[in-house]
């Protein structure tokens, strides 16, 4: 972290890290650190208890330990026979009782570095989960970290002390970690640090100070010490955080917006006289609140979850009417050609003869819905830019062509980004730069998002949750079907038949569109839990598109039945007529890759087949079962997998497969992964702003941190008193943190 202020540099917290250690600089680097502030902000991943250290003779088979001992002999590089792999052995003693130890490389000078380090006489930490090998007790690759003959005085002083275990890397152990840290500790005083938590904040919450707290977590004298300065950093990552999230913000509301208030008898009214249903509880509740917001002159900043199926499009349509019937056009964004189509297909649906504005036949009052994606061109794509520009048309749906330059808006007054996680900011932005004063915004998700996670992935906006589906939606049941077993396969083929043959249609998912796709395009880059997932069990690849549909058209069980593809590498005219055709009927089963996830609306599609189900994540295959069961017959959802019973991924499928809840699902997702996949790519590296901070357990505090982050905002929205606040911000959106918060 670089601070801007005088303070900091007088303290030399700004000093790059090799001015400290030249020779480990680089290395330190590598990990992320890059100046001293950065190395006081290193944190130790664990503490070994010295209390609890083990003691080489109590040794249990598959327990954790950590041992404190000396090496007394190391065998030099051994090369395996078969397998021609290195390894490290050595034996460790604790005075009573020997130990082995084992080292495996891949590298020749992997494995002599460990010949390096296993110097005899050396004394060491070893933690790792004792195996059973040769007869034996032996610990396999345990973590080391060593005391070396000038801090072994220390290190005996400090025995019975909580000892920190840094994230260490080749080349760079704990120990030499943690006497860098010290480097830069030992010399500050009170102030020297800049406290990004304002000193009220503080009070109010009962924090300690900075530097204790940092001296409480690299050299901690007893357990309590570090839980309680780690809980106190945990909340300067949360403040930081929502404190940005706040400050964007403010500033989004200081614009003004066109108030865009109901206007009695226009087309909303209309349009809610001929809902051929009724709202549910939650569709009129979110729907008086976005109308509230839509009549301020302050914009909106909504974000709308509700599982697939909810009513969410009922809900948009409602709040563009409402704008439109006010002298305003909205704009609809969505991810793919596909669902913008269908989008513009379902609105026009909705609206009847309400979307034939200034047409023959068309209501007095109508507007147009007009549909602007890469595919439509020539006389279409004209008359549809004409559209907007003059304001004939309403309501603008369109992908991220919607953004370019020649599409002009009369007067925009409302964005709706529909699947918002798959926008960046730009792009929202991009969007609403093309109205002259700020236009409101309602963001819509189908991926449940648990409460603290939304707050801090989506901290600049309101959410709103529809948590009920409409009344008479068909149940779904779903079955984990082993990919090895004939006929198991051979009754999932037949029920597809059965499917069909009662009127419905199939999906048929496959990770991958052809067999030598080695990037796995077309699994959703948010789900990142999946093809690298495989680890040590060798697998065969992927299932895929094109090969499947030929396997399904050869099929004893599907003879006579169509089956058609649809995936991303099609031409534009090709997937519509993909999904023309299967939604007619004409070609029932349809093999895709992802793309059906989000919103392709198939109201008599009634079985959900996905290959290789393991391979995505929990909320996607919840997603994915969401496609069927939309009509009036019930669904089916068969998850086929040849992961091991028993195993992480076969317990993800009995887990989709136990709940229908998404809500359930996303939380189990969440303890499931990550948090760096949780908080997209950028977080999972070392430089990352939130260390400490887990968002699935760190609820309350973030809850805290985005309250009290909000009232300093808005005391001060630029934070003009809070220099160190600030440069913590900078410092966060530095580099490839910026990606991140972008998502929002
Ligand atoms: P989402 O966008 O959240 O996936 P949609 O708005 O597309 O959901 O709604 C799914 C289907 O349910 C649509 O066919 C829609 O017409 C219908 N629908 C929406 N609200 C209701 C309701 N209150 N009662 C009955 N059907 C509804
Ligand atoms: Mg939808």
């Amino acid at each position: 972290m670089r601070y801007a202020d005088g303070v900091t540099r007088a303290a030399g917290l700004d000093r790059p890290v090799g001015s400290l250690v030249p020779r480990t600089g680089p290395k330190f680097e590598a990990l992320g650190v890059r100046t001293a502030g950065d190395l006081l902000r290193y944190y130790p991943r664990r503490y070994a208890d010295p209390s609890r250290l083990t003691d080489i003779a109590g040794l249990v088979i598959d327990e954790k330990v950590s041992v404190v001992a000396e090496v007394r002999s190391c065998s030099g590089v051994l090369r395996a026979r078969s397998s021609g792999k290195l390894r490290v052995e050595a034996q460790v003693t604790d005075g009573r009782s020997v130990l082995h130890l084992a080292f495996f490389a891949q590298r020749e000078h992997m494995a002599k570095r460990f010949v390096q380090e296993l110097r005899p006489g050396r004394r060491g930490l070893f933690t790792g989960k004792v195996g059973w090998f040769n007869g034996r007790a032996q610990l396999a690759n345990p973590e080391a970290v060593w005391f070396d003959a000038d801090d072994e005085g220390a290190a005996l002083e400090h025995a019975a002390r909580p000892l920190p275990v840094y994230p260490a890397s080749a080349g760079l152990d704990s120990a030499r970690i943690a006497t860098a840290v010290q480097l830069v500790l030992d010399p500050l005083r009170d102030g020297d640090v800049p406290d990004p938590v304002p000193a009220q904040v503080r009070d109010a919450r009962g924090l300690g100070d900075l530097l204790p707290a940092l001296r409480a977590i690299h050299r901690p004298e007893t357990e309590e010490d570090w839980r309680a300065a780690r809980r106190r950093q945990r909340y300067e990552e949360a403040f930081v955080l929502q404190a940005e999230l706040a400050r964007r913000r403010a500033r989004a509301a200081a614009q003004p917006a066109v108030a865009r208030p109901h206007v009695p008898g226009g087309l909303l009214d209309a349009f809610d006289e001929r809902l051929p249903f009724t709202l549910t509880a939650g569709q009129r509740t979110v729907g008086e609140q976005v109308a509230a917001e839509l009549a301020q002159p302050v914009p909106m900043q909504r974000l709308l979850q509700g599982e697939v199926g909810s009513g969410k499009t009922v809900v948009a349509l409602r709040a563009m009417l409402q704008v439109v019937d006010s002298g305003g056009q909205a704009a609809l964004l969505a991810p793919t050609e596909v669902l913008a189509a269908q989008h513009a297909r379902s609105l026009r649906a909705m609206l009847g003869d309400l979307a034939g504005g200034g047409m023959l036949g068309g209501a007095d009052q109508g507007t147009r819905v007009a549909l602007l994606t890469g595919s439509v061109t020539g006389a279409a794509r004209k008359q549809a830019l004409l559209d907007a520009a003059s304001g004939a048309a309403g309501i603008v749906v369109g992908t991220h062509a919607l953004l370019e330059k020649t599409v002009q808006f009369a007067e925009l007054g409302l964005v709706v980004v529909d699947e918002q996680h798959r926008f960046g900011v730009e792009q929202r932005d991009a969007l609403r730069a093309k109205a002259s004063a700020q236009p409101h915004l309602l963001a819509m998700t189908a991926t449940p998002i648990p409460r603290t996670v939304a707050m801090t992935v989506f901290g600049d906006l309101e959410t709103s949750v529809l948590d009920e589906l409409p009344a008479g939606r068909s149940p779904i049941t779903t079955f984990v079907v082993p990919a090895h077993l004939p006929t198991w396969m051979s009754r999932t083929w037949a029920r597809v038949r059965e499917e069909v043959a009662r009127g419905g249609r199939a999906y048929v998912v496959c990770p991958r569109i052809t067999g030598d796709d080695a990037d796995g395009a077309d699994l959703v880059a948010d789900e990142p839990a999946t093809l690298g997932d495989q680890g040590a069990t060798p697998r065969r690849p992927p299932r895929a598109v094109l090969e499947v549909v030929e396997e399904l058209r050869s099929l004893p069980e599907l003879a006579g039945v169509g089956v058609g593809m649809l995936h991303g590498r099609l031409a534009p005219e090709e997937k519509d007529r993909a999904l023309a055709d299967f939604a007619s009927g004409a070609v029932p089963v349809l093999v895709s890759t992802t793309v059906v996830e989000v919103g392709v609306d198939v109201p008599e599609a009634t079985a959900m087949v996905i290959l290789d189900a393991d391979l995505f994540g929990v909320s996607q295959l919840h997603q994915l079962r969401g496609r069927v069961g939309r009509g009036s017959a019930p669904g089916v959802c068969l998850l086929v997998s040849g992961a091991q019973e028993g195993g992480p991924g076969h317990e993800r499928l009995r887990t989709v497969a136990a709940t229908l809840d998404g809500f359930a699902l996303a939380a189990f997702d969440l303890e499931q992964r990550r948090e760096g996949d949780v908080l997209g790519a950028s977080q999972s590296g070392g430089s990352t702003s939130l260390r400490l901070l887990r968002v699935t357990r760190d609820g309350d505090l973030i809850e805290q941190a985005r309250a009290d982050a909000r009232a300093v905002v808005e005391q001060d929205p630029e934070l003009e008193s809070y220099p160190a606040l600030r440069d913590a911000i900078e410092a966060l959106l530095a580099g490839e943190r910026e990606e991140f918060l972008d998502r929002a």
